[in-house]
């Protein structure tokens, strides 16, 4: 897909991970919505920056746990750019406890989010999506939903849902030119991995055959390749981003 003109909304986009993909597609002429929850001022400092730069941005606040909420998003984006062609996926949190402490209510939010929050998005986007020409959703999943991870039940089955949902998905929608497609980072430098005990840090590390963590703008460019027409062929697809952790 040419990238120039084309709508695009990035869940949890104003930090981490998602600020990279927000600001790269919008550095390659796609229209951003930025959605938050909680990062209100990041997300309106990350608009203005992409003003700056030339392109177009809104910020919107969502749950997108919230079915409702997530509706106003995508609501919010088709009122105001018109359309939509690219769904990314990418708001989640971690809450981690070993099996035997987790709460019910660490599970449930962990899957709200995760899964569920991308089941709301797709559901509320899809009507413009496959009307559209081409268009593209795109959900960031984990390593960790190949692999299982201690600590992780409630996010590993949430990554794992996305892998299968999207799975499903590219099949359901394939016929209307729409594809779906998991991109699964490794580890990541982020708010989410900052505060990681060294002692996990330092075993990553040795298990990581390019020695090194992630940048969420090595994300980015996996994004912005299934969003492009490099990808037009694409779908069903978990493309790993984990500098090899998981061969
Ligand atoms: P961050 O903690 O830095 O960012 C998380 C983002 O998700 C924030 O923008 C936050 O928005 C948003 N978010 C959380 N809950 C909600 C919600 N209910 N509604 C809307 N937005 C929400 O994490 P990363 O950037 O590292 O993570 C981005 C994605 O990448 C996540 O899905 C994560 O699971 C995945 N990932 C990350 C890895 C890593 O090593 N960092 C590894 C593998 C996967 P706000 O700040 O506005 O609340």
């Amino acid at each position: 897909m040419n990238l120039e003109g084309k709508v695009a909304i990035v869940s949890g986009g104003a930090q981490g991970i998602g600020k990279a993909i927000s600001l790269l597609l919008a550095k390659h002429g796609v229209k951003v919505v930025v959605n938050y929850n909680r990062s209100e001022k990041a997300a309106n400092e990350l608009v203005e920056e992409i003003k700056t730069l030339g392109g177009d941005a809104l910020a919107v606040q969502a749950d997108v746990s919230n079915f409702e909420q997530a509706k106003h998003l995508v609501d919010s984006a088709v009122s105001h750019f018109g359309t939509l062609n690219i769904l990314v996926n990418n708001a989640g949190i971690t809450d981690d406890a070993l099996f035997l402490r987790m709460t019910e209510e660490q599970f449930d939010r962990v899957i709200n989010t995760n899964l569920k929050g991308v089941f709301n998005l797709i559901k509320h986007a899809s009507k413009t999506l496959l009307r559209a020409e081409q268009a593209r959703v795109i959900n960031i999943s984990s390593i960790s939903a190949l692999t299982g991870n201690a600590g992780q039940v409630n996010y590993t089955a949430a990554k794992a849902g996305v892998i299968g949902m999207s799975k499903t998905l590219a099949r359901e929608f394939a016929s209307r030119n729409v594809t779906v497609n998991v991109i699964a980072p490794g580890l990541i430098e982020t708010n989410m991995t900052k505060d990681l005990p060294q002692e996990i840090l330092d075993k990553f590390m040795q298990t990581i055959p390019l020695k090194r963590f992630g940048k969420p703008e090595e994300i980015a460019n996996a994004v912005l390749f299934l969003a492009s027409d490099l990808a037009n062929y694409i779908t069903g697809q978990v493309i790993q981003v984990d500098g090899g952790l998981v061969i």
